[in-house]
């Protein structure tokens, strides 16, 4: 399998080998946190995900949103379809968190922005 190593700025490419769902062989990595990155990638990729929901009672209309924690990366298309709907009253505050364990990840997605709160009298309050 290969891949390019995104754990610093280098990219290095990364060959890895498995036998019976086993790493084996590792050629190409520069260090070890490339060599680990490797391993991770090719036996339990994980992502952070980014989305945005609904915002209400704001003048931001959607406010964005991030896992705290990367995710399975076969976990990633079920959050993106979780958050679908999702609304959220403001104000809010930056890791205010949105969805608690989502997708059963064991993982919060939380607010990665302050949104303030219109008053009645159309004016941003906290
Ligand atoms: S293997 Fe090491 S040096 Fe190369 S990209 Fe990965 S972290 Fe950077």
């Amino acid at each position: 399998m290969e891949i390019t190593c995104i754990a610093c700025p280098l990219g290095c490419a990364i060959k890895v080998t498995l036998e019976g769902g086993k790493v084996v062989d590792i050629q190409g990595a520069t260090c070890k946190r490339g060599e680990e990155y490797a391993k991770l990638e090719c036996l339990s990729p994980k992502r952070m995900v980014t989305s945005t929901v609904t915002l209400i009672g704001s003048p931001l209309r959607r406010l964005p949103i991030k896992t705290e924690h990367p995710i399975p990366k076969s976990k990633v298309m079920d959050v993106a379809r979780a958050l679908l709907g999702v609304e959220i009253n403001a104000p809010v505050s930056i890791g205010d968190i949105v969805a608690e364990n989502i997708c059963d990840t064991g993982v919060n997605m939380v607010a990665t922005r302050h949104a303030l709160a219109i008053s009645t009298k159309n004016e941003a309050i906290n």
